[in-house]
């Protein structure tokens, strides 16, 4: 089984390079801001305690989103492995991931991070916002938020795969091919 982790702050590229990677690879694809944005637009109880945090820039609670996840995964039992988008946000969500998966036997393969410095990110979410639709988009305190809350909270996470030697940093400047290029020759050197 092939499971990634797709990495990076806000805007770095993860669902878009996503897209390519599932193609090529023949994975399922879990975001779970996309799972999130699915329940509130079904105005599902879970969609209304999302929605209250995603506004506001902040992480759901790791509770919520680990059962989340691992039940979205236990959707898939014919997959040849899963992409994942978003997750893991906090090293509590790795650490739960990690326990999952080992379970299963078919633990992560890898973490692919995205680098983008940070004044292109804010540009990319700010034309993002013409078309995305998102709120969290188009308020510029709440995309710093996000910026602020990645760092906090989310950046550890590469250490904690860094420390099991699976961290493969990308470049994600660059055209939407070259970028994808660097990221298969990462995955085919798993
Ligand atoms: P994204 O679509 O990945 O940019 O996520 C949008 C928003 O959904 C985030 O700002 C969080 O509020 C929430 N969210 C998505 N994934 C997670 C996660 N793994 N843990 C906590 N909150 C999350």
């Amino acid at each position: 089984m092939l499971n990634l982790v797709l990495f990076g702050p806000p805007g770095a590229g993860k669902g878009t390079q996503s897209a390519f990677l599932v193609e090529a690879y023949a994975l399922v694809h879990l975001s779970t801001g996309d799972i999130f944005r699915a329940n509130i637009k079904g105005q599902t109880d879970l969609g209304q305690l999302a929605q209250s945090y995603m506004n506001q820039g902040k992480l759901v609670p790791d509770d919520v989103t680990i059962n989340m996840l691992e039940a979205e995964v236990n959707k898939h039992p014919d997959a040849k492995g899963f992409i994942f988008d978003g997750f893991p946000r906090t090293t509590a969500q790795a650490a739960a991931l990690d326990a999952f998966l080992e379970g299963r036997g078919a633990p992560i393969s890898g973490m692919l991070s995205l680098e983008v410095p940070e004044d292109e990110l804010k540009a990319r979410l700010t034309k993002r916002a013409e078309t995305s639709g998102r709120p969290d988009d188009a308020d510029p305190a709440v995309v710093q938020k996000r910026i602020d809350v990645y760092h906090a909270e989310t950046a550890p996470v590469a250490a904690h795969y860094a420390a099991q030697g699976k961290l493969h940093a990308i470049n994600g400047v660059g055209s939407l091919e070259d970028i994808t290029e660097r990221l298969r020759s990462a995955i085919d050197s798993i």
